[in-house]
């Protein structure tokens, strides 16, 4: 770990300039030709270390990076898969607002911490290897996906395909808070859009010729807040909503998007069946419910404590603490977990304000979690 860890250091005005090239390289999930361009960048980078890249094409959103590498002799004796993402959630023309910039010991910018910063780190720790000698003892999948921000929802089948033939799962999202701990629960995640229809009439004339959708919404939107329970680790938040034209007109249409949580892989069904049951109030109103809870909660199984217990040796060596926490905030890691696939997630860069302005990573914490990383490639 130690030589890792030196060879690391001695490349971290690299990684650096690595991390800005990527930052400058704008990527929002919803732009294709942009992530396309950012996934070509990154794919190259994988291209000149050896690996075996293959483009997975998409019609419309960027296109998934799978990259393979073999750093043994003989034939590997399983498949450790490495997962990131390549979309970030600023749109483009962020970066003149927001330009990249390096002060305080930091690196700011659109992307630098959720999650190019891991993306960098997973080049360098390959770079480490190579550079001390080191043979893996197996074959090294990274699966960079163009999607997650948005739901993996074209990404989600190649990852759970990969994963389960894999001896374990790293995740390279954010580590949590400046002490940079690895994310062993999370909680699972979803999204609901309640579309409402009522008639539309005029509002002082004939108000009761009218069915309000706004109205309507207002109360689903209550019945939806009796959903929420957060000591079961349950939460329901009605966070978008609109409907209507103008004052003087009853509504005939609204709608509102639910952000759904949940610690427990068997509430995701009980949510659900819950959503489908919603029924109008109003009479001669229509609710439709779309989506639902789809991404399950990491658990902190047995195999997900194993796997941080080892980080934790490793980081020991270099004589850094490790710790561990729960987070509210879904990842590719949950899809993998469900599976019973070992999962450590939260393996990314330390730093801060992750899809907002104030986006940084650490730079002097870069070394060490790419240190953790090749170490973890190592030694599972
Ligand atoms: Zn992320």
């Amino acid at each position: 770990m130690r030589r890792l860890l030196s060879e690391l250091k001695s490349r971290r005005e690299s990684m650096v300039r690595l991390l800005e090239r990527f930052a400058r390289s704008e990527s929002p999930s919803g732009d294709k030709a942009a992530v396309d361009g950012f996934g070509r960048i990154v794919a190259r980078e994988w291209r000149r270390r050896g690996a075996k890249v293959r483009i997975l094409g998409q019609p419309r959103v960027g296109n998934h990076v799978r990259a393979e590498l073999w750093l043994g002799e003989g034939r590997p004796a399983g498949q450790i898969l490495v997962l990131g993402h390549l979309d970030t959630v600023y749109p483009l023309g962020t970066l003149r607002g927001m330009p990249f910039r390096l002060s305080g010991g930091r690196a700011w910018g659109p992307g630098t911490f959720d999650m190019k910063g891991g993306l960098v780190l997973a080049l360098f720790a390959v770079d480490a290897l190579v550079a001390v000698g080191a043979r893996l003892p197996k074959r090294v999948v990274l699966f960079w996906n163009s999607d997650e921000e948005i739901g993996s929802e074209t990404s989600r089948r190649a990852i759970e395909h990969e994963a389960q033939r894999s001896d374990a799962v790293l995740v390279l999202e954010p580590a949590f808070g400046r002490a940079g701990k690895l994310k062993t629960a999370r909680k699972g995640v979803g999204g609901a859009e309640i579309i409402i229809t009522g008639r539309a009439a005029h509002a002082g004339l004939d108000p009761g010729a009218g069915v309000n959708a706004v109205h309507e919404m207002a109360l689903q939107i209550a019945r939806l807040m009796k959903m929420d329970d957060p000591h079961r680790g349950i939460t329901v938040q009605a966070t978008v909503a609109c409907g209507g034209t103008v004052r003087n007109v009853v509504p005939d249409h609204a709608r509102a998007e639910v952000d759904i949580r949940y610690a427990r892989p068997t509430d995701q069904g009980l949510l659900n069946r819950k959503l489908e049951a919603l029924r109008p109030i109003l009479r001669g109103a229509r609710v439709r419910v779309r989506g639902g809870a789809n991404r399950p909660p990491l658990e902190r199984t047995d195999a997900v404590t194993k796997i941080f217990r080892h980080a934790k040796l490793l980081m020991r060596e270099l004589g850094l603490p490790l710790g561990e926490t729960a987070t509210g905030g879904g990842s590719d890691g949950c899809f993998t977990a469900a599976l019973g696939v070992p999962t450590l997630d939260g393996l990314g860069a330390v730093g801060g304000g992750a899809h907002s302005s104030k986006e940084h990573v650490m730079i002097r914490s870069l070394p060490e979690r790419a240190a953790l990383l090749a170490g973890l490639l190592l030694t599972l």
